[in-house]
Parts: C-alpha cells; sequence; structure tokens
C-alpha cells in the first residue's frame, strides 16, 4: 500500500479506494458527520477549481489528516459531479483532475510512472540502465494528442511495436487516460438523493454557472462571427476544444477550415483554441497556418455534411431542420446570417 500522501494526491489509484474501503467512513458518515466536514468543503473545492480554473488546486498535505481529507473529498467530488448532471461541467471537472494528477506526476520518479500506467493498461518497456522508456503502439495511439506535430507517429522512434517517449509523455499519456476513465465513470453513474440534498445549493450553484458561462460563450462573437448561428457540427466541436478536450484531428481540421471560410484570421482563431490546457501557441498557429495556406501554398476547404458524417463528426442526433436542407456547415452559417439580416 502506498503511503497516505501519495493517496491524496492520486485518489484514482486502486490502493486509495482499498484504503478508502479499509479505514474510510460509511457514506452516510462521509455526508453528515462534522468530522469529515472538511472532506465535503474540499470536494466542493475540487469541483469549483476544475471548472474556473481547470485544476482542481492544491491544498497543505502536512498532515495524516490532512491527506485524508483530502482523499476523502475526491469521491464526494464526483458524487456532486454525477448530481449536476451537466456533460460540460462534468468533461471540465476530469480535466481538473487529470490535470493536477499531471502536474504532481512530472515530479514523481519514472518507476512510479510505470506502476500508475499499469492502473490505466498502458503497456509500457524501461530501460534503467538507458533511462529509456517506450509504450505499446496501441496505448500510445490510443492517448496521445496526435494533433500535435511532436505526437505524430511519423515523428517518433519506433521498435518492435513500442514507441519511444519522455518522462513528461508518459504523464500526458497519463493525464489523457485519466481524463477519458473520469468522463467514462461519470457518464454511467446515477445520482444519489442523499448527496442531491446535502449539497442542494452547491448543485443549483454549478448549474446556474454552466448555463451563465454557456449563455456568455453563444453570445460572445468570435472576431467577425457570432457563435450561435454555427452549425451542430461546429459548435460541438468548438465547445470541446474550450472545455479543453483531446479533439481528433480531422475535428480541429474541420473548424480551422470552416472559421477560415468565414474569413476569421488566424489570430482570431486561435484565440478559440487558447483555452486548451496544453495550449501551446507557437505549435497551434503553426497548424492554423497550415490549414489557411497562411505558411503553404495550399488553403484547405472546409469538409462538407457528406464528409463530415464519414469521419463522424456531424452530431447527426443534434441536426435541426436547416441541416436536412443544405450539404455544406458553411451554407448553414450563411442561411442563419441572412435570416437575422432580413430581419432587421
Ligand atoms: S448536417 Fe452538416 S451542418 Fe448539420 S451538423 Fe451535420 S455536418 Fe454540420
Amino acid at each position: 500500500m502506498q503511503n497516505l500522501t501519495i493517496l491524496a494526491k492520486y485518489p484514482f489509484l486502486t490502493d486509495a479506494k482499498k484504503y478508502i474501503k479499509e479505514n474510510g467512513p460509511t457514506v452516510n458518515e462521509l455526508l453528515e458527520n462534522i468530522l469529515y466536514e472538511r472532506a465535503r468543503t474540499i470536494g466542493v473545492e475540487r469541483l469549483d477549481n476544475a471548472f474556473n480554473k481547470r485544476d482542481i488546486g492544491e491544498r497543505s498535505l502536512a498532515t495524516d489528516t490532512d491527506c485524508i481529507m483530502e482523499l476523502l473529498s475526491y469521491p464526494i467530488a464526483r458524487m456532486v459531479a454525477v448530481c449536476v448532471a451537466d456533460n460540460y461541467f462534468n468533461k471540465r471537472y476530469a480535466l481538473g483532475e487529470a490535470y493536477n494528477a499531471y502536474k504532481n506526476l512530472l515530479k514523481e520518479s519514472t518507476e512510479f510512472l510505470l506502476d500508475v500506467s499499469k492502473e490505466f493498461n498502458i503497456k509500457t518497456y524501461y530501460s534503467k540502465e538507458n533511462n529509456k522508456i517506450s509504450v505499446f503502439f496501441k496505448d500510445y495511439l490510443r492517448y496521445a494528442p496526435t494533433r500535435y506535430k511532436e505526437w505524430k507517429m511519423i515523428n517518433r522512434d519506433m521498435e518492435h511495436g513500442h514507441i519511444r517517449i519522455t518522462h513528461k509523455d508518459l504523464a500526458r499519456l497519463i493525464l489523457e487516460a485519466l481524463r477519458a476513465r473520469i468522463n467514462q465513470e461519470l457518464s454511467t453513474r446515477e445520482c444519489n438523493k442523499t448527496i442531491n440534498e446535502t449539497f442542494t445549493s452547491d448543485i443549483n450553484k454549478f448549474q446556474n454557472t454552466v448555463m451563465m458561462h454557456r449563455k456568455k460563450i453563444e453570445a460572445a462573437p468570435v472576431g467577425k462571427i457570432s457563435i450561435e448561428k454555427l452549425p451542430p457540427c461546429m459548435k460541438d466541436i468548438l465547445s470541446a476544444i474550450q472545455a479543453g478536450e483531446n479533439v481528433p484531428h480531422m475535428g480541429r481540421f474541420a473548424l480551422v477550415a470552416f472559421l477560415n471560410s468565414l474569413k476569421l484570421n488566424t489570430n482570431e482563431i486561435l484565440k478559440l483554441f487558447s483555452t486548451a490546457p496544453d495550449y501551446e501557441e507557437d505549435k497551434t498557429r503553426y497548424q492554423v497556418e497550415h490549414i489557411t495556406g497562411s505558411s503553404s501554398t495550399t488553403s484547405y476547404r472546409p469538409p462538407g455534411c457528406d464528409k463530415m458524417r464519414t469521419y463522424g463528426i456531424c452530431p447527426t442526433d443534434k441536426m435541426d431542420n436547416l441541416c436536412k436542407r443544405i450539404s455544406h456547415p458553411h451554407r448553414y452559417y450563411i442561411i442563419k446570417w441572412k435570416r437575422e439580416k432580413g430581419k432587421k
């Protein structure tokens, strides 16, 4: 069993769950007993920080009590998140947890990261002698943010089905694996009635915050365009990027080419991408300029609806009546824009 500080820093580990099961309070005690008031407060703080700062935040882990409260706050945060029942909120929460773990993992030994990666079935190979780490290519592809040039397979050394990575890369793969796991777990859990009653005011507060945040995003013009006129596909890709999700290359390509077709310049497009937790202006600028043609001889046209469907980035369940009449996302925007202009 790992020590308490480690369990507090990485509450998603199997050892942490085991510790709570063997030594922790019952759910009712956790929710009602004054002894666990601090864990409840930290649980809400994790969610608040994750939503507003994209990181669950740091607290003192100087004593055993500090560590236990931190550890217990994790299941509380998750249970409250399930009751907030908002996909966007939960995704930001998952990212906040994963990003915090990533920051801590960077300071740990490589051996520790290798142990953590086993919890996510990431198959690794480590040669201590030459300090070389590699990961099985299928696991690499599952979690690598391949939208970035240095993560593309073509830019990596592969030997016997394993890809060479660094300590930092492994921490990043764990970030993505943890984020995916939390997202998956939250989406399959039901809201617990007692949690709902105990945290009613916090749950309401979070739901209102998300609503206000959505309104702000929808009302804010991006450069010369308005978000509310975007077709469902582009709205989805944009909100995934703003929530810091690992959007597949085709989605990012379609959005950049689409915004470019609406005459947004590179800086206006970059502004949209800048909310991602791992946003790196130089790399993103390079990608955007490549698609828009400012740094190459080709300017790519945005894909039409058929192609969007082929790539699985047309959210067919969200298609509206206008979607059924058009064959290109660009046309969708133009019709909406003309309709509004006609009203004036
Ligand atoms: S039908 Fe076309 S415009 Fe509508 S969501 Fe799908 S890809 Fe986008």
